[in-house]
Order: C-alpha cells, then structure tokens, then sequence
C-alpha cells in the first residue's frame, strides 16, 4: 500500500521515493527536510545548517519545493498541511505541528480524525474539519 503525499496548492507528488520532501525556514534560514511517509513517525533528517538554530517549540515554515506555496494550516497556523492518497481512500488531510521538537499530526478523513504524537493532546482537531 502506496501512501503519496500532495502538495495541496499544486497537487506535485511530495514522496516521489519515499521520504516526504520540504523546504523547511526559520527566518532567514532555510533548508531541505526530509519526512517519513508514516505518520506517527517522527524521525526527519534536516539540512544541519538549518537545524543548528533551533531550538524547541520554534515554529518551522514548510513550503512545497515546486510551488514554493506556505503549507501552513489555514485551520490552524501551528500546524503545516499536506494531502494524503492511498489506495481505498479519499483523499485526506494530514495535518503535523510545525513547532521544532514536537509531535503531533493529525490525519482528517470526512469527521473523524487519527491522532499520532504525545504532543497531540491539546489540541482540538475539530478546527481542522471542514476547514
Ligand atoms: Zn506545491
């Protein structure tokens, strides 16, 4: 089973391999990043000239490689948005907190939400049906 991450501005494939390719900035610092295609799986590998200047609960900029669009959540600004398509399913909505060193995505089908990440908790993930 295929899981293929969109871009939700231009539609590009994000995971052409494997890994979900961003672009990730911190003020003036910017850099490629590197995610796993599973949500609940945290691990990342960063550009380290990026992730030297950072330091926990900073908010990360995602932005799409080819559009170069800010994916981060109209529903809610701590979170970046991607499209998740895999076989079986519509279309959802996967939603990962964009501070530095927290975990928490949220994956949206129709009303219903899964929730990954022990960061998760606080947050109210019907500001993300709908939206
Ligand atoms: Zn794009």
């Amino acid at each position: 089973m295929k899981n293929t991450y969109l871009c939700p501005h231009c539609a590009t494939v994000l995971n052409p391999s494997v890994k979900i390719l961003l672009v990730a900035r911190h003020h003036d610092r910017r850099g490629m990043i590197l995610l796993s295609p599973q949500p609940g799986n945290f691990k990342y590998v960063c550009d380290r000239s990026l992730e030297e200047g950072l330091s926990h609960g900073d908010m990360v900029a995602f932005s799409c490689p080819v559009c170069t669009i800010d994916l981060t959540s109209v529903a809610d600004h701590r979170f970046a948005e991607l499209v998740l398509r895999s076989p079986g399913h519509d279309d959802r909505k996967v939603e990962f907190s964009r501070a530095y060193g927290t975990h928490a995505t949220y994956l949206i089908e129709g009303q219903t939400a899964q929730v990954f990440g022990e960061d998760a908790d606080g947050t109210d993930a019907t500001n993300f049906f709908g939206a």
